[in-house]
């Protein structure tokens, strides 16, 4: 039988995490403002991919006024690859209102923090409790399946869990370090409490786990079927002297405001030259003459896989420039912030562009 989580649940977990958290640079800081920073950029984004940008970020955006004073295409810039853009916009558009209305200091009060955009209930608790320890429960996929299995709970790990999941954490929360047994229990989640293999063996409150003492710690949460879909899509490079022609994604929807080459999905029953004609067609109003296969590149996403069939085309007339639509050689694409699967295109042409310049 598994022990009532008691008060002696917290010192276990906090004594665990003094002693095994990852040196993670976030970890080492208590600037509510690099905090802020990290936690958006951690949300659906993993530990690894997030190092690379943290230090990048506060070498571009030191500080709050500089993140506010930034250009937006700047911002977008220094996010490319994490993914999930809305995030940089909001914390850019965030800056901008705690320069204006808080001093450029992240304010304390929770209601005030939810209502910056990009705050929500997650990420209000998250800063908060680790910037200024104030005891605010939160709940991520992590804690919800260690929760899920303290408590042996039935059914997947979904949202209709965290009622039952709120309430026991207020049992278990311990009056000071509230920052760090949030942590904690991430922290478990990710090294020991694994959705997949869980090392109970090593676990600081096993003791007080049902599932583990039921045997089932393996099946709970009921396992998912993840569906990622493939999606074919074609791109068109088109290209004049060194110049290639990009075009800005519209202000609003997936990926707003980003740079990518024209193209989009192949429908069913098109094949790669129809689909290439109709997308060059319906987004630049010109004719496709040829088009020469170049590569393929594939980007997954959280959902779906995008397999890109790269070509280099002619068009009669050449697209013209305007406010978002662009000629830019391989140097000054960098400037424009692009999604992941774009800027692999642009790496791909890096590499064969001097054969190119010999072909045309
Ligand atoms: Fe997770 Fe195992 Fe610890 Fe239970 S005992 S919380 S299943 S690691």
């Amino acid at each position: 039988m598994a022990c009532a989580p008691s008060k002696l649940f917290a010192p276990a977990l906090l004594a665990w995490y003094d002693k095994h958290k990852r040196n993670l640079p976030w970890r080492r800081t208590k600037d509510p403002y690099k905090i802020w920073v990290s936690e958006m950029m951690l949300q659906q984004t993993t530990v690894n991919a997030v190092i690379g940008y943290y230090d990048r970020w506060f070498q571009m955006f030191p500080t709050v006024g500089a993140l506010a004073g930034a250009g937006v295409e700047k911002v977008l810039k220094a996010w490319q690859g994490l993914g999930y853009y809305a995030r940089a916009r909001n914390l850019h558009k965030a800056a901008q209102v705690v320069v204006r209305e808080h001093h450029g200091v992240l304010p304390r009060d929770p209601a005030v923090v939810r209502a910056l955009p990009g705050f929500g209930p997650y990420s209000t608790g998250s800063v908060l409790s680790i910037a200024y320890d104030l005891p605010l429960t939160i709940i991520d996929a992590n804690v919800r399946r260690v929760a899920m299995r303290l408590l042996a709970l039935q059914g997947h790990a979904d949202t209709k869990q965290d009622r039952k999941i709120g309430g026991f954490l207020q049992t278990i929360f311990p009056p000071k370090h509230a920052g760090d047994f949030n942590q904690a229990l991430m922290e478990l989640g990710a090294l020991v409490c694994r959705s997949k293999e869980p090392l109970c063996i090593l676990c600081p409150v096993i003791k007080f786990c049902r599932a583990f003492a039921r045997g089932r710690q393996e099946i709970i949460p009921k396992p998912k079927q993840r569906m990622i879909k493939d999606v074919a899509a074609v791109i068109a490079i088109i290209r004049k002297g060194n110049k290639f022609f990009i075009q800005q994604r519209p202000a609003k929807g997936l990926l707003a405001g980003l740079w990518e080459f024209p193209g989009g999905k192949i429908r069913a029953g098109e094949g790669r030259a129809r689909a290439l004609a109709r997308e060059i067609r319906e987004e630049l109003n010109v004719s496709l003459k040829t088009a020469d296969y170049l590569f393929q590149v594939t980007h997954f996403y959280t959902q779906f896989k995008v397999n890109l069939s790269v070509f280099l085309c002619a068009t009669a007339p050449l697209p013209k420039a305007d406010e978002a639509h662009k000629w830019v050689n391989l140097k000054s694409i960098h400037q424009y912030p692009m999604p992941s699967g774009s800027a692999k295109i642009v790496r791909e042409l890096e590499k064969i562009n001097g054969i190119m310049v010999s072909r045309c």
